[in-house]
């Protein structure tokens, strides 16, 4: 009991009889303890682009008579202005992903369609570091779920390949039809042959705001919250994301969505079943 957080009334019924009520406040403390770290968490990413902000905006203001060093400073202020956009957009969606209602648009969606998408919005990336991004796999798979969420999903997975990856890797995203048991899935996976993760931090990097690298990962844009908003997004379509990965090899990101499990739970049973 003494790693359980335990509230206890005790009320006499009668002269003989005392009522205990024992209540294990274990969980609502755990979720008191997260919400409070997710804060302090906010607060201290949110203070370094708000600070740096400040800071290059005075600057800029000491050197309005060198213009080349006013475009630098406001070079920096555009970056640093969009880091604090992403940030906070990031932090939005995932309070939304993770509250009881994720606000998904459910449709028919062509699996091709968000990947090719998704490739497309990092192809300038992919391109300054001189990545190969390949698709290989089945295109005419089509999964329930929201376009532009899985999108983002598969965005934030191929951002991730070509950002701890070194210049001219490779990255390789894949999508085919699995069974698990007696369920079918729809699967896309994200693999790149970069820096990998060590074995103990695996299971950690889908914490918001975890990084193994925290320096490297700033200093590329990172926030920190790309892989809970994926888990986030596979999660509210009722699938799961696998990691594999080995340091200094490589890593393979899969999301599994389910192909029927939304739909059955957006139409209810049907006319013939009630
Ligand atoms: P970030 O914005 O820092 O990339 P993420 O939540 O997307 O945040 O990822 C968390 C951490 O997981 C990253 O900081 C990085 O250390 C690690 N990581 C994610 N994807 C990969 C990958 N493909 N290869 C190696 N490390 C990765």
């Amino acid at each position: 009991l003494t790693s359980l957080h335990v509230m206890a009334r005790v009320a006499p019924l009668d002269d003989r009889t005392m009522l205990v009520l024992v209540e294990d406040r274990t969980a609502a403390r755990r979720v008191d303890e997260t919400r409070r770290d997710f804060v302090a968490n906010v607060s201290h990413e949110l203070k370094t682009p708000i600070g740096a902000v400040t800071l290059l905006a005075e600057t800029l203001e000491d050197a309005a008579d060198s213009p080349d060093d006013v475009r630098r400073f406001a070079r920096r202020l555009q970056i640093e202005g969009g880091r604090l956009s992403d940030l906070v957009r990031q932090i939005i969606d995932l309070s939304r992903l993770q509250s009881d209602d994720p606000l998904l648009d459910l449709n028919e969606v062509l699996v091709d369609d968000v990947i090719t998408d998704a490739v497309d919005r990092n192809r300038v990336d992919a391109d300054d570091r001189h990545v190969t991004l390949t698709v290989a796999g089945r295109s005419d798979l089509e999964v329930f779920g929201d376009q532009e969420q899985l999108t983002i999903a598969v965005c934030n997975l191929i951002e991730n390949a070509i950002m701890y990856s070194e210049r001219g890797a490779r990255v390789a995203v894949a999508a085919r039809a699995v069974a698990v048991g007696e369920e079918d899935f729809v699967e896309i996976s994200v693999s790149d042959n970069g820096i990998g993760i060590p074995e103990d931090e695996v299971q950690r990097i889908f914490e918001r705001f975890y990084r193994v690298d925290y320096a490297r990962s700033r200093d590329n844009g990172g926030t920190g919250l790309g892989l809970s908003i994926v888990k986030h997004i596979a999660a509210a379509h009722g699938g799961y994301v696998h990691v594999w990965s080995k340091l200094g090899q490589g890593s393979t990101f899969t999301i599994r969505i389910p192909r029927h499990h939304e739909r059955e739970a957006v139409d209810g049973p049907s006319a013939a079943d009630q």
